[in-house]
Parts: structure tokens; C-alpha cells; sequence
């Protein structure tokens, strides 16, 4: 079985500091390649630097909404030239988030736009994160009057809501949540049962939204497999091949060559 975690953070200390112990979990659980999804200007940087001369880790570029404000002047002008240099596989993670507010709303759209323009250009896919932002993402997504190559990830919303991204043009990602047992996340389950196969991908966050039962502990690319093994659940069909679905999905949208996947003792860079 072969999968791709499609949203992990690997830049973050707790995971960077061990980063190749995490690698060998990863591929022991079959995960093959892992997008490496950047959050400031900074992280983004690193993210690029990291994947080059590895196999198998594929950088994005991207300001998070909730790091808009900490960004300063000349950050966006040396993100858009990190995207320009051709080894980034998607912009983001950018979006909207309501939730911690911590940049002006009308800061995270604009930064939001900027993502969605660029990754026009590039013909990159684009990484969305929205926290209590659904219909604020629907509306600009609209707005932008054509489809949108790129994934709602970690999507938590309603049925409606997966049908409108869905029409957009959009992937829906889905992470640990899908497998926690609150009775609450049922509806998310029924949703995830339903998107059309050629849609639907599996992330981890990494390092957040660890799946039961790591609830609650520090995530890693590996435990993209409790994630498949739910979804293959609700939607009734065996984990092998929902792996492969979700794994052409992933290769296709952000265009991972097949031939580059992790290995263990090939890491070292
Ligand atoms: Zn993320």
C-alpha cells in the first residue's frame, strides 16, 4: 500500500529535530512522498532548502492567515520570488481564519488574493486553510470567476459547503479529525463518504490533528494511514485502494513525480 500525506508542517522544531527517524515511521507506513507545506516567508524558505537533493518531500510556499500580521513589508515580493524558482509544488497554506484572529479580516483576504492570483499565474495548485471562513473563501473563490486548481485541507465544513468547494474546482482534504470519536464529527464522516473519489485526499497537519488513538500527541506523516483506514470505512471500500485513488489524486494535483519517493537510507541530503 502506497499513500501520500498531502499537509504536514515539517519545519516545525518538534518535527525537524527528528526528521529522519520520522521518515523511516513514514515509510514503514507506506507514505511515499509528503508535501511540505510552509506557513511564513521564513518556514517557507526552510521548507525549500530542506527538500532539496531529498527524494519523496515536496515544498510549497505560502503565508498562513494567522501569520499575516507578523509578516513585514518585502515578505510577500521574496515569496512570490521562492514560488518563481520552480521547485515548489502549490502555494499556501494561505486562507482565512476567524477563529484566532489574529490579523484584520480584511488583511487575511487580501494576502488570500495575492496566493490565488500568483498560483493562477504559475498554474500551481493552491493550499486553503479556513477556520469558521467557509462561505467567506466561497464568496472570494467566486469572485475570481474561474475554477480554482488546489484543496480545501483539513476540511471540516458541511455537506453544502464540500459541494460549493467541489464546484469551484477544488480537492477536499481530510485529516485526524475524521477519526475522532465524537459523535459531533458524524456529519463530517457522512460528507467524507460522499465526495466524488477523483476529489478526495488524506493529510495529517502534522504537527497538529493527530488521529485516534495518538489524539492529542504530536503528529507525524506515518498516522496518514488511521486517517485512510476511517475514510475507507465510511466510504466502504478496502484501504488498498483508496490508497491508490488518493495517491493519483495527490500526484495529479500537485504534479509529484512518481518516480521520487522517500526510501529509507536515501534520505541523508
Ligand atoms: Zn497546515
Amino acid at each position: 500500500m502506497e499513500l501520500i500525506d498531502t499537509h504536514a508542517h515539517l519545519m516545525e522544531p518538534r518535527l525537524f529535530s527528528q526528521l529522519e527517524e520520522l521518515l523511516t515511521r513514514a515509510v514503514g507506513a507506506g507514505v511515499s512522498q509528503v508535501v511540505v507545506v510552509g506557513t511564513t516567508l521564513a518556514d517557507s524558505v526552510a521548507g525549500v532548502a530542506a527538500c532539496r537533493g531529498r527524494v519523496g518531500l515536496f515544498p510549497t510556499a505560502g503565508i498562513h492567515p494567522n501569520h499575516v500580521a507578523e509578516s513585514e513589508a518585502g515578505d510577500w515580493d521574496s515569496l512570490e520570488a521562492l514560488a518563481r524558482c520552480g521547485q515548489v509544488v502549490a502555494m499556501g497554506e494561505t486562507g482565512l481564519d476567524r477563529h484566532w484572529d489574529r490579523t484584520p479580516f480584511p488583511e487575511q483576504q487580501a494576502m488570500f488574493q495575492k496566493h490565488l492570483e500568483l498560483a493562477g499565474e504559475l498554474d500551481l495548485p493552491v493550499i486553503i486553510h479556513s477556520r469558521q471562513c467557509e462561505t467567506d473563501i466561497i464568496d472570494q473563490l467566486k469572485a475570481l470567476g474561474r475554477p480554482v486548481r488546489g484543496v480545501l485541507h483539513s476540511f471540516t465544513g458541511t455537506e453544502e459547503q464540500a459541494l460549493a468547494f467541489l464546484e469551484l474546482g477544488l480537492h477536499l482534504s481530510f485529516a485526524g479529525m475524521l477519526t475522532f470519536k465524537n459523535p459531533s464529527l458524524n456529519p463530517l464522516r457522512a460528507t467524507a463518504a460522499r465526495v466524488p473519489g477523483n476529489r478526495i485526499l488524506v493529510e495529517t497537519d502534522s504537527p497538529y490533528l493527530s488521529p485516534h488513538p495518538f489524539r492529542g500527541r504530536t503528529n507525524e506523516p506515518a498516522r496518514a494511514v488511521e486517517t485512510l483506514q476511517v475514510l475507507a470505512d465510511v466510504r466502504g471500500v478496502p484501504v488498498e485502494e483508496l490508497a491508490g485513488v488518493t495517491t493519483a489524486n495527490a500526484r495529479a494535483l500537485f504534479r509529484l513525480p512518481s518516480a521520487d519517493r522517500l526510501a529509507v537510507g536515501e534520505m541523508a541530503s
